[in-house]
């Protein structure tokens, strides 16, 4: 029997063999041995709920900050769809689902004149991507917002986790790796709705000006190093001054934009960037002791 017959009849879509390279940011990647689409939480929870642990689960959200390995990513890779993608207004609250785009949240909650949340305009990811990563910009963070997430562990068992359990610090999360977060709640406060699309367009407009958004990218390779360690420059100075701006293997390429920024200029592969990022790890250890951290997560086989 071929893996994916072995797999548990769902609603939703399940497909043997998907490119991942389409989905992703990068445009890099081999194939999800088994791509599935739930249609619904109670569809991925009967899912979960009938699998064996033995099989790997790897969940992507907007792949925006995903390099996925050439060789493919096996067992089932699970990408939550339009079920999940809902997003409402419960006064100062937004409950939205986990496939929601961040960006679809800030116009969300600036047209309910909520303000707080403008921050996620500027990240090109879904909510349950934010989860993960504690994503942000320009001085806020998915922690300062949060109140609670709904998540289905590896057996398909329901949990609302509130903002503690999640374990936030910069660009992580302490939770455990193989939740899969379905839904999120957020609170904003009561704010002025032109002020608010005031900021949201600011925000756009600085992400124009800095980033490579118009590339394909991942968004900030390396995390931020603590700033005792590297005398306070952030992880694209660094990179910078070691020279890393520009540089280039295969197809992969340092954005001479924002030089933490990695680009595919049209041929890479997955291990083009693998060996691209490890270079510089190596160069600005060389150059400032500093040891860089990949904030992009790698999954699959490279
Ligand atoms: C142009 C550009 C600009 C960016 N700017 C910023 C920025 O300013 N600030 C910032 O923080 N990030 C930024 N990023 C990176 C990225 O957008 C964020 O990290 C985002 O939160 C990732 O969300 P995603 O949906 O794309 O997740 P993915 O890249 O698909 O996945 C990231 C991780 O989250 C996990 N994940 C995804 N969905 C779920 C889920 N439902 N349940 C459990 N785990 C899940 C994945 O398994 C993976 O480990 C940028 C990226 C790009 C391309």
């Amino acid at each position: 029997m071929s893996f994916i017959d072995s797999l548990p009849e769902v609603r939703g879509l399940l497909v043997a063999n998907v490119p991942l390279k389409k989905y992703t940011w990068l445009r890099v990647g081999g194939e999800a041995e088994v791509l599935f689409v739930p249609k619904d939480e109670s569809d991925l929870a009967h899912f979960l709920s009938s699998t064996s642990n033995e099989i790997p689960m790897t969940v992507l959200g907007a792949a925006s900050n995903l390099l996925v390995g050439d060789s493919g990513v096996k067992g089932v890779v699970i990408k939550l769809g339009g079920g999940f993608s809902n997003v409402s207004i419960e006064g100062s609250f937004v409950r939205a689902g986990a496939a929601a785009l961040d960006s679809k949240v800030a116009k969300k909650a600036a047209l309910s004149g909520i303000s707080g949340l403008e921050f996620y305009a500027g990240i090109p990811g879904t909510v349950g991507g934010a989860l993960r990563m504690n994503a942000g910009c320009y001085g806020s963070e998915t922690k300062d917002v949060l109140v609670s997430t709904v998540a289905l562990d590896r057996s398909g068992r329901r949990m609302v986790l509130n903002l503690n359990e999640l374990k936030y610090s910069y660009r992580h999360s302490g939770a455990s790796n193989d939740l899969i977060y379905t839904e999120a709640l957020f609170k904003g406060v009561p704010g002025d709705i032109s002020s608010i699309h005031d900021k949201i367009s600011e925000i756009s407009d600085n992400r124009n000006i800095s980033q490579p958004i118009k590339e394909k990218t991942g968004g900030s390779t390396f995390k931020n190093p603590d700033k005792k360690k590297s005398k306070g420059l952030s992880a694209w100075e660094l990179i910078d001054a070691a020279g890393g701006r520009g540089l280039k293997v295969g197809g992969a390429q340092m954005s001479q934009k924002h030089c933490n920024f990695m680009i595919n200029t049209g041929e890479a592969t997955a291990a083009d960037f693998e060996c691209l990022g490890n270079e510089i790890v190596s160069k600005v250890k060389k150059y400032s002791g500093v040891e860089l951290q990949w904030e992009i997560q790698k999954i699959g086989n490279f």
